[in-house]
């Protein structure tokens, strides 16, 4: 109808006014400021597109310039930016504001009242239209966010690997099948260790960019089959079915410990260069389900972590007892210090010349309120992944001191060791709490021994060397604990400021086994000598053991067959008779070369793990040489100045 046209015409010339009044009608619905931007542009590419179809240009030039807001509502609807019924509304408030304008328009123009009802149909057309348009936008968008959502709720935002809930729902589904054609199925646990350290010292970033790293590596020697994930902060699973027979599960744990070992890039601000290592539990089929053959990868994997990290371990029964133990265990740990749980033994140490008594080694127990007394190999590795190491630590070496200034002014002319774990050597702060320890106490700093293992004197190399050497000037003595089992070569004798060698016990425990044990203990009582450091060996069990120790001049000596472990009256009573039985004049000793073992605190007589360690003895004469020319002014057999 041509007298429509004009008023498309007058529809044109007045867009601005329908914007004024859906604006003010949308205000009344409370539209936000944000979407009033975004519907004002709409209202206006509407009012446009319809005056346009009104003038004549056909509905299809309308349609098409129309069908962008109507797409554009749909979205927001999509989104929940807007409500649908608010979208809804807000149209209907344009549709009200143009049949105003056209209204207006029409009694101005004089147009006929089938012009205008002409108008106001084909108004309610294109509103109609956009409806349809709407809900149609409204559906694809609807669909993408779910699934935008459902891909969010199934994936690990950091990594964008499958997370727990895939996982587990992938591995019910191989379950399944395996259950169906009889095939093996293995679940991986991998938990990357000591990954805490690198968000605590370099920055949460830099954790989360090692996260992605590590993901990829790993990524990268998992099948297509398998499910491979990531399940918590730094643990990562790896399930995989149909194993062919030289696939074992142990041999996947071998390959992602390997892809791991060439070093991780850093970018940014903290660029740095980083060798991740992991420990891995492994779990096979059959289980009853996936949150089963999870859990006990995962419980091997808390075991890897025990057994000292980057290994992989798979479950047995069992596991899921002593796991569960030390977590309870790890709870009770964090009172008892403030419950005054923790009490300490001391075992005498002895000269292997003539038997008398050198000191005594503190060594820490807990007396749990259930479990009776717990032994340390229990809970000083808890203590030390805890961190509660450092302040039981102290206090170790608070008691202790001031336990052996009583003896010794009682006239006991005994040394004390104390064993430092590699945490507390982590800061400053343990320098001073020797310090302390030592003044509170009134005890002669040249009394006291600090025994650290080769491992912990291995970490950190620069900062304890320095830490070691600040209490070195105190006067303290430093012993190298449990010598033999780490990887300590000799290079770290000449670096390190050491005054004493704890021969391992393992070695003690190969003298039965023959000449080959007694060939390894006279090379390192040689390396002390050459190095003039003092040998001492522990865990000597058997009169035997002692009488070679003896021929082959170590220096001293620690063991059941000596003494064990006794609580601090017992060890009284034991440096009370040592004392009188003692014999004046040296030379003249009627001490048997051996004695009854005092049993007083009850120990276990278990042997520790005894790896077989090498000694290369040949390497010692040029370290030797090195050390001897330092300020090494004590005699290796002396633990310090003893009250006359
Ligand atoms: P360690 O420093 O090597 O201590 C010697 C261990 O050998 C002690 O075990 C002692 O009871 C045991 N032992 C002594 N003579 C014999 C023997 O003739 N035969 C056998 N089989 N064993 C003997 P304990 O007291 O169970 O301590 C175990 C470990 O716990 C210690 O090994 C030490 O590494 C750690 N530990 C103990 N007390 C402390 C402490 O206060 N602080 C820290 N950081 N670690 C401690
Ligand atoms: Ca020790
Ligand atoms: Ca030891």
């Amino acid at each position: 109808m041509k007298e429509v046209r004009p008023l498309g015409e007058a529809l044109k010339a007045r867009v601005a006014d329908v914007l004024v009044l859906t604006v003010a009608r949308t205000r009344r619905l409370g539209v936000d400021a944000e979407l009033q931007n975004s519907t004002e542009r709409i209202s206006k590419i509407s009012t446009i597109a319809l005056a346009r179809w009104l003038a004549g240009e056909g509905p299809e030039v309308a349609r098409e310039a129309g069908t962008e807001t109507w797409l554009f509502y749909g979205e927001l609807a999509a989104h929940r930016a807007a409500p649908l019924r608010k979208v809804i509304m807000h149209c209907l408030c344009w549709r009200d504001a143009v049949a105003e304008v056209l209204r207006q328009s029409a009694a101005e123009l004089h147009t006929s009242p089938g012009a205008l009802s002409e108008a106001l149909y084909m108004l309610q057309q294109g509103l109609e239209f956009g409806f349809v348009q709407i809900s149609e936008s409204f559906d694809t968008e609807r669909q993408r966010t779910d699934e935008d959502l459902a891909f969010m709720s199934t994936h690990d935002s950091l990594t964008g690997l499958p997370n727990r809930t895939l996982i587990l729902d992938r591995t019910e589904q191989m379950l399944v099948r395996a259950r169906r054609h009889k095939t093996p199925i293995a679940a991986l646990f991998v938990g990357l260790d000591n990954f805490k350290s690198v968000n605590e010292t370099l920055s949460r970033g830099a954790g989360d960019q090692l996260l992605r790293l590590v993901a990829e590596r790993l990524d990268e020697v998992v099948r297509v089959t398998d499910a491979f994930g990531r399940v918590g902060g730094d643990e990562f699973v790896l399930v995989a079915e149909e194993l062919p027979p030289e696939e074992q599960p142990e041999r996947i744990a071998d390959r992602l410990q390997e892809v791991l070992k060439e070093p991780l890039t850093l970018t940014g601000e903290h660029e740095a260069q980083l060798i991740v290592t992991a420990s891995i539990g492994i779990a096979t089929a059959p289980r009853s389900s996936a949150e089963e053959l999870l859990r006990d990868a995962d419980i091997a994997m808390h075991q890897a972590k025990w057994d000292g990290k980057d290994r992989r371990v798979v479950f047995e029964s069992g596991m899921q007892y002593a796991v569960q133990s030390r977590t309870e265990l790890e709870m009770d740990l964090r009172d008892a210090l403030l419950n005054d749980e923790f009490f300490l033994v001391y075992q005498p140490t002895f000269d292997l010349r003539d038997m008398s008594p050198t000191g005594v080694e503190a060594l820490i127990r807990w007396k749990h309120p259930t479990r009776g007394t717990v032994q340390p190999d229990d809970f000083v590795p808890l203590l030390e992944a805890t961190g509660l190491i450092i302040e039981v630590g102290k206090w170790v070496l608070q008691e202790a001191c001031h336990q052996v200034t009583k003896w010794r002014d009682a006239g006991h002319r005994i040394g004390l060791a104390v064993n430092v774990s590699g945490r507390q050597l982590d800061t400053d702060a343990f320098v001073t709490d020797v310090r302390d320890a030592l003044s509170e106490s009134g005890l002669d700093a040249r009394a006291l021994t600090l025994e650290i293992t080769e491992t912990t004197l291995m970490q950190n190399l620069e900062e304890t060397t320095r830490r070691l050497t600040a209490i070195r000037e105190l006067g303290v003595r430093i012993a190298i604990d449990d010598f033999g089992t780490g990887y300590s070569s000799l290079a770290h004798l000449q670096r390190f400021p050491v005054d004493a060698l704890k021969i391992d016990r393992s070695f003690i425990a190969q003298l039965k086994e023959g000449d080959e044990g007694r060939t390894l203990i006279r090379a390192l009582v040689q390396l002390g000598k050459d190095l003039s450091i003092e040998t001492l060996a522990e865990g000597i069990e058997q009169q035997h053991e002692l009488s070679v120790l003896q021929e082959e001049h170590c220096d001293s000596g620690q063991g059941f067959l000596y003494a064990c472990p006794l609580d601090a009256r017992a060890a009284e009573t034991f440096l009370q008779t040592e004392a009188n039985n003692a014999t004046p004049p040296a030379g003249h000793s009627t001490r048997p070369s051996g004695r009854h073992p005092v049993t007083t605190e009850g120990a276990r007589l278990t042997l520790g793990p005894g790896p077989n360690s090498h000694v290369q003895a040949s390497a010692g004469r040029t370290v030797g040489a090195r050390i001897a020319r330092g300020s090494r002014s004590r005699s290796p057999r002396d633990p310090g100045p003893r009250p006359s």
